[in-house]
């Protein structure tokens, strides 16, 4: 391990090497929450550490849209307040929840678990794709709502997707432009996704 200032003991030094390895925080973060937690009631830690814990241990993919659940399927496939007829395909389960804060769509999802991008090595192969087509397969859905994010990638794997539902009689939408391109859905605002839902046009 790396030796940290002298100031500091093993333990503080390897909470705020922990922290630090999270996205967007930075070393002065990960040292600022190190010495939070420090001086926070002993309870407090205690009960991070446990829900750090239990969101590793207690979730997992629902076997139908790949949503993360602690039963399967989960909560939205299982619904029958869902209208199975139109599925929502995004590339993340943190988009699901951006989407269900609308309040606006009350279809299902599949999550991709990422998107297409030959330059850093993601193939057709390595995100749901087989699983949706499957899924498809025999089914009573009617429309496919692409929901993948306005970048590179995203644009590239609704395309593919579109070339591969359409022909077989499905009718494939995406979301309305006004996502600004180079976003990520997740960060999208109430208002803007719901426009964007609402607004949606045949790809
Ligand atoms: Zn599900």
């Amino acid at each position: 391990m790396e030796q940290g200032p002298i100031s500091t003991t093993e333990a503080i030094n390897k909470l705020i090497q922990e922290l630090n390895k999270l996205p967007s925080i930075g070393p002065k973060s990960a040292q600022r929450l190190t010495y939070y937690l420090l001086r926070a009631p002993e309870e407090q830690a205690k009960l991070l550490a446990e829900a750090i814990l239990s969101v590793k241990q207690k979730t997992r993919l629902c076997s139908v849209c790949f949503n993360v659940t602690e039963s399967d399927p989960c909560l939205i496939c299982h619904s029958d307040q869902r209208d199975p007829t139109k599925i929502c395909i995004v590339e993340q389960p943190q988009d699901i929840l951006a989407l269900e804060h609308t309040r606006i769509y009350n279809g299902r999802y599949h999550v991709l678990h990422g998107a297409i991008s030959p330059t850093e090595g993601v193939g057709v192969g390595s995100i749901r794709i087989k699983e949706l087509l499957e899924r498809l397969k025999d089914s009573s859905v009617g429309e496919v709502i692409m929901a993948t994010n306005p970048t590179l990638e995203g644009e590239q794997t609704a395309m593919y997707l579109h070339r591969l539902i359409s022909p077989l009689g499905i009718r494939v939408t995406r979301l309305a432009r006004g996502l600004p391109f180079g976003t990520e859905l997740e960060y999208a605002d109430d208002v803007t996704l719901t426009h964007a839902i609402e607004g949606r046009q045949e790809f």
